[in-house]
Parts: C-alpha cells; sequence; structure tokens
C-alpha cells in the first residue's frame, strides 16, 4: 500500500524494490556460474556412468540438469536477499513530485 510523500504530501509516490531487482539478477547469474560448474561434474559423471552403461542420456540429463537447478535456486537466493536488503537498507518508495526517497 503506497502512502503520501512525508516532505511534500503527494500522493504521487512509487514503490522501488532496487534490491530484490539487483539481487535477482546477482542471484541467477551466481547460479547459472555454479550451475555450469555442477554441468562439468554432471557432464563427467554422466561420461563416466555412459562408459559403464553404454548410456550418453545420463550425462546429458545431468548435465542440463545442473545448469537450470543452478540458475533457478541462484535466483530465489538472490530474490530473498534482496528482499532482505530492501526490508533492511533500503528506502521503499519514491516521490515522484519532490523526489524524495522514504
Ligand atoms: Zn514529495
Amino acid at each position: 500500500m503506497l502512502k503520501p510523500c512525508p516532505r511534500c504530501e503527494s500522493e504521487r509516490v512509487v514503490y522501488c524494490n532496487y534490491g530484490k531487482r539487483i539481487g535477482g539478477t546477482v542471484g541467477t547469474v551466481a547460479g547459472a556460474f555454479s550451475g555450469a560448474s555442477t554441468t562439468v561434474t554432471g557432464a563427467a559423471a554422466g561420461a563416466r556412468l555412459g562408459v559403464v552403461a553404454g548410456n550418453k542420456v545420463a550425462g546429458l540429463a545431468g548435465a542440463g540438469l545442473g545448469a537450470v537447478t543452478g540458475a533457478l535456486a541462484g535466483c530465489i537466493a538472490g530474490l530473498r536477499l534482496g528482499k532482505l536488503v530492501d526490508e533492511q537498507l533500503l528506502c521503499h518508495f519514491r516521490c515522484l513530485d519532490c523526489r524524495a526517497h522514504f
């Protein structure tokens, strides 16, 4: 729920969630990176398994799963962290008339 600006009492106020936006982006990138390293591990494990079992699908499945899971987990973690930063550290609202953050 938006509240009026404490400085000029304007109702033209927007909610800004900088932390959440940045957190989500950073988290997704970080997750993709860690997912990529998981992919290497998954591919290596799959390849080893493929030699034993003669099944290359296992390697591909492991690699894809690692990348997707990593990016998703990173995004969620980043969003959570960003939300926390928003709530604890950053200003929630911005006035469109006097540009005050509060
Ligand atoms: Zn204002």
